[in-house]
């Protein structure tokens, strides 16, 4: 039989159709497309797909479940290695990670692994009183300590998740009103829907014991010293990730008009501004936006700006095509929606009127230099190449930084010259006694799964920990 050298595509929403909804833009094999797709995978000895999954699913053994027709059991097995299949299977970095080393990928394209791996999880919560079956069998009533958990991002999920599991009375601190992080405020729901995939994921685990407090700073309603003396909580697990709005410090950044994209979208998905009136939250968006910066972030911002009702969105980025750190995928999406990618160019000023609105933002033409520390080549200005760009919005979203409350009120928790918390890399143990850390707080902004992993390693750590200390 002749190898299919293409993935099966996979429905999408039509770009003309989506620009005007916020639905989610890929629509998810069918049982059909995803049995065709499995039929792709050789089941290589040497499966070199799982070497670039930063928690090593069995790739061969979940996709061999989906040809049978197991789809339980292939949701099953990926859930031996990943808490958050629905989630990952949707925005994690495939293409840099498992089937970038996918063997298929050599001649032809690699198998769809994050597309079967989205399918199975999306069947398993259709069919949910299956699924509780298998999740039951990992559940355990020994154990009763309390451990606290700072932050609901997926570093903070996934270790709850895995801690209830082992039995423990695990409570999750969350600052915002609503629980999952950077999943709940910041992409939007055209990537990632919350009331059915991020609810689901977190009432599961509310269903596994896990108690949740929203509205709950940490840093300004407890200390962890209170939590640790005072509440009788044995462990803490700091997953505050990065939410800290980096700014360019050029002339007009504090100009009306002038968003970090953790605003905008906090706005957009959290506030539900794009349900307005029906959801009181304001949000200024205009004719015109440019949107700074080359990441995720910078893409889920223009494409929420443009369903937002902005005619036409700027995508201001100072190095080329081939550095845009975004997902290929989004970068794709957002090209097919008509955004207007403006590469190697860099804002040197934000222009404003009398009445201190933005009109425009002035930018500079770049070149490729030398390469940096990293191995990417430098931008570098070429003089004199200045040009306007007339907009009534900007979106900055150049980077995040840690969120320093927990740090600034815990000073025997040793921190690095960026503020991240320094914990260590295979059991996320602190300095301080009795508290682990992991995720975006600990390596900088980075991605979901490596968060979920770090939340997974910690709650082993914690579970060795606390076994060894009360001798269970
Ligand atoms: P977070 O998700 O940031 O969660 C931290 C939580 O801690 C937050 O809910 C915060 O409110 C809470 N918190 C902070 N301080 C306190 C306190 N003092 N007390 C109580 N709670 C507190 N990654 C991908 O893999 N693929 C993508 O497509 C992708 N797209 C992205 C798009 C956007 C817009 C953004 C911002 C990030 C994106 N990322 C993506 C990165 C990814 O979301 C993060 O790496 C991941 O969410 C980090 O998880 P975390 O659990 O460490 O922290
Ligand atoms: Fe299947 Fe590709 Fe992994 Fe081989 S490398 S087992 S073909 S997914």
């Amino acid at each position: 039989m002749a190898l299919v050298m293409e993935k099966y595509k996979m429905p999408e929403q039509d770009p003309k159709v989506r620009i005007h909804n916020f639905d989610e833009v890929a629509l998810g094999y069918t049982k059909e497309l995803a049995k065709l797709e499995a039929n792709r995978c050789l089941h290589c000895k040497v499966a070199h797909c799982r070497k670039g999954c930063p928690v090593d699913i069995d790739i061969p053994a979940f996709i061999d479940k989906i040809k049978q027709g197991d789809f339980i059991g292939a949701e099953a097995k990926i859930k031996e290695s990943s808490s958050l299949p629905a989630i990952c299977g949707r925005v994690c970095p495939q293409e840099n990670q498992c089937e970038k080393y996918c063997i298929r990928g050599i001649k032809g394209e690699p198998v769809a692994i994050g597309r079967l791996e989205r399918f199975v999880a999306d069947y398993c919560m259709e069919n949910t009183s299956e699924v509780k079956k298998a999740d039951e069998k990992f559940l355990s009533t020994e154990n009763k300590l309390k451990v606290a958990i700072i932050g609901s991002g997926p570093s903070g999920l996934a270790c709850a998740g895995d801690l209830a599991k082992l039995g423990y009375d695990v409570t999750i601190f969350e600052a915002l009103h609503t629980a999952g992080g950077v999943l709940s405020y910041g992409i939007p729901e055209f990537r990632l829907p919350k009331e059915k995939i991020v609810k689901a994921e977190i009432d599961n685990l509310r269903k596994m014991g896990v108690k949740i407090e929203v509205n709950s700073v940490i840093g300004k309603l407890f200390t962890i010293d209170d939590l640790l003396d005072e509440y009788d909580f044995k462990a803490v697990f700091v997953a505050t990730g990065a939410g800290l709005p980096h700014f360019m410090n050029i002339a007009g950044e504090n100009l009306n008009g002038v968003y970090s994209s953790n605003e905008f979208l906090t706005r957009c998905n959290l506030m539900k501004a794009y349900r307005f009136p029906e959801y009181a939250t304001p949000i200024k968006v205009g004719e015109t936006v440019a949107v700074v910066g080359g990441g995720n972030v910078a893409m889920d911002s223009a494409r929420t700006a443009l369903r937002l009702g902005a005619k036409h969105v700027y995508i201001i980025y100072r190095r080329s095509e081939a550095e845009l750190p975004a997902r290929q995928e989004e970068v794709e999406h957002a090209k097919e929606e008509g955004i207007d990618f403006r590469l190697l160019n860099n804002p040197v000023e934000i222009l404003g009127d009398d009445k201190g609105c933005v009109v425009g933002i002035r930018c500079i033409r770049m070149e490729l230099g030398e390469s940096d520390s990293t191995g990417r080549r430098r931008p570098v200005a070429i003089l004199n190449s200045e040009f306007d760009l007339p907009v009534d919005t900007v979106v900055i979203a150049i980077g995040q930084g840690p969120n320093p409350l927990v740090q600034s009120t815990t000073p025997d928790m040793q921190t690095n010259k960026k503020g991240n918390i320094i914990a260590d890399e295979e059991t996320c143990k602190t300095s301080k006694e009795g508290v682990f850390a992991g995720g975006d707080i600990v390596t900088g902004a980075a991605t979901v799964i490596l968060a979920m992993g770090a939340g997974k390693k910690a709650a082993k750590a914690i579970d060795e920990y606390l076994k060894d200390k009360y001798k269970k």
